[in-house]
This record gives structure tokens, C-alpha cells and sequence, in this order.
């Protein structure tokens, strides 16, 4: 059985809103930055602004601040102060008691749901889910929190307000499957992101709801911008592929691929 772990991961927390401290919109943790960024203005920039997902991978792995400058020693020397300086903030331990209420929340709404969304999930991909046990690294709400690290130890990061019912349900399969997917030098990466869109954010949320459409929740397009095209190319053999049940997902994926 596939098994989410929630958690929180206070170097990874703290790594993402030193990042976007815009979401957060709090004056004092917007001074705290202000101080950090006054001691060592590199290491906050090389940290907040400029850190590629490799790093931002071992990062997920840190414990302490003198972990995480073992591993962003070649980014900044800095790293070790500035997670301690944030850590210690008092407006810190906030964001964090916040994060641990949402992360109740959301397991709460994991534990209700999840064997049930994971059968449909199976139904729609048409593949058995891998046991094994995923941890998601939770973040603020307000900091809108959602991708997976890949890498040998992948994870899912969430954090996001809840913007209709099973949100969090709907969008964490969705995570998964990129985990589940990845990486596959046969498959075409956007037309992949597609058809997860249309497995999850679509197929799983409507069967889940019991109601509702496609790309649409009220008025809001659901899905990514950049990916449009994508959709709606493929979705005439997205619908053949929901009553002609021959091919899974991946297959689905490959023939697409090599169809462009
Ligand atoms: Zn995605």
C-alpha cells in the first residue's frame, strides 16, 4: 500500500520562506529578512534567490544549520548563520506553528480520503501504485507549496490553501504521479504534465466530487497556463483512452510521445 508521511522539515520550511517572504505578507518576517539580508547579503541572496533544485533536494535531507552548510558549502559560506538567525526568529516559530496546524489538516483530509482516491487513481491509470511509504514536506498554506523533489529519495512538498473540497487530495495524486512517472527519457515531458492534469486535477477530482467538469471549478481554468496546448491536443485520445481500456497511462504516454 502506498503511505504518505507527513512532515515538517524546519531547514526546508525555513529555506522557503526565506524565498517568498511576498506570499507570506508579514511585516515582521519581512524585517527579520531585512535583517538576515543586512549580515550577510550574498548568502541571503545565493540561498533565497538563487538556489537550483539540486540543492534545494539535499536541502529536504538537512537537520540542522550545519547541515545545510555541509551542503551548500559551494553555494555560500554563509548558510549555517542564516538558517540559525532564522530559525531563532521569533516570527519564525509562527510560520511554524501555522505549518503544523495545516499539516494536521491535511492529514486529517489524507486519512479520511486516500484509500479511496488511490482506487480510483489505479482505475484511471490502469497501473497497480508501488508500495511503498512517500514523504511530504509540508509548508505554509499562504506560501502555495507544490511540486516534488526528485532524486533518489523523492518527495512531495504541500502547502497550499484548500481552494475547493479534497483540493489537497486531488493535488497531492497529482505530485505522486510525477513521482511515479519520473524520469522517463521516453516520454515527452509536457505531454506527460498533460495527461497528469487530466488524471488528477480532472478525472480524480469529478469522480471524487461525484460532480463537476472538465478544466473548469466555477469559473476558474484549472491547469497550467503552459500547458494549454498540450490539453487540448491530446484530449481527443484522452477520451478514447477512458472507454477503450487496452492501454495504462504510460503506454498512453509513450504512444502520444512518439506520435509528435
Ligand atoms: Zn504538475
Amino acid at each position: 500500500m502506498l503511505r504518505l508521511r507527513f512532515r515538517i522539515n524546519d531547514i526546508f520550511l525555513l529555506y522557503y520562506a526565506l524565498s517568498h517572504p511576498e506570499l507570506l505578507k508579514s511585516k515582521r518576517w519581512d524585517q527579520e529578512i531585512k535583517k538576515i539580508r543586512q549580515s550577510s547579503p550574498h548568502g541571503y541572496d545565493a540561498i533565497a534567490k538563487n538556489l537550483d533544485w539540486s540543492w534545494r533536494s539535499a536541502l529536504a535531507e538537512a537537520n540542522s544549520p550545519k547541515d545545510s552548510s555541509i551542503w551548500l558549502n559551494k553555494v555560500t559560506k554563509e548558510s549555517e548563520a542564516i538558517f540559525k538567525h532564522g530559525l531563532g526568529a521569533p516570527e519564525f516559530k509562527k510560520i511554524r506553528e501555522e505549518t503544523q496546524v495545516h499539516l494536521q489538516e491535511v492529514q486529517m483530509e489524507w486519512d479520511k480520503e486516500s484509500s479511496k482516491a488511490l482506487k480510483i487513481l489505479e482505475d484511471i491509470i490502469r497501473m497497480p501504485l508501488p508500495s511503498k511509504t512517500i514523504e511530504v514536506l509540508m509548508v505554509h498554506p499562504k506560501l502555495r507549496g507544490g511540486f516534488h523533489l526528485a532524486g533518489h529519495n523523492p518527495k512531495i512538498v504541500w502547502g497550499h490553501k484548500e481552494e475547493w473540497p479534497k483540493y489537497h487530495i486531488v493535488y497531492l495524486c497529482h505530485e505522486l504521479l510525477h513521482i511515479l512517472f519520473n524520469p522517463d527519457n521516453d516520454i515527452n515531458q509536457e505531454i506527460l504534465h498533460a495527461l497528469i492534469e487530466l488524471a488528477t486535477d480532472n478525472e480524480l477530482r469529478i469522480r471524487l466530487h461525484g460532480k463537476g467538469r472538465y478544466f473548469y471549478v466555477g469559473k476558474k481554468y484549472i491547469g497550467h497556463d503552459y500547458l494549454k496546448p498540450f490539453v487540448k491536443n491530446i484530449f481527443p485520445a484522452w477520451e478514447r483512452y477512458l472507454s477503450n481500456k487496452k492501454i495504462n497511462l504510460k503506454e498512453l504516454a509513450k504512444k502520444l510521445t512518439t506520435k509528435k
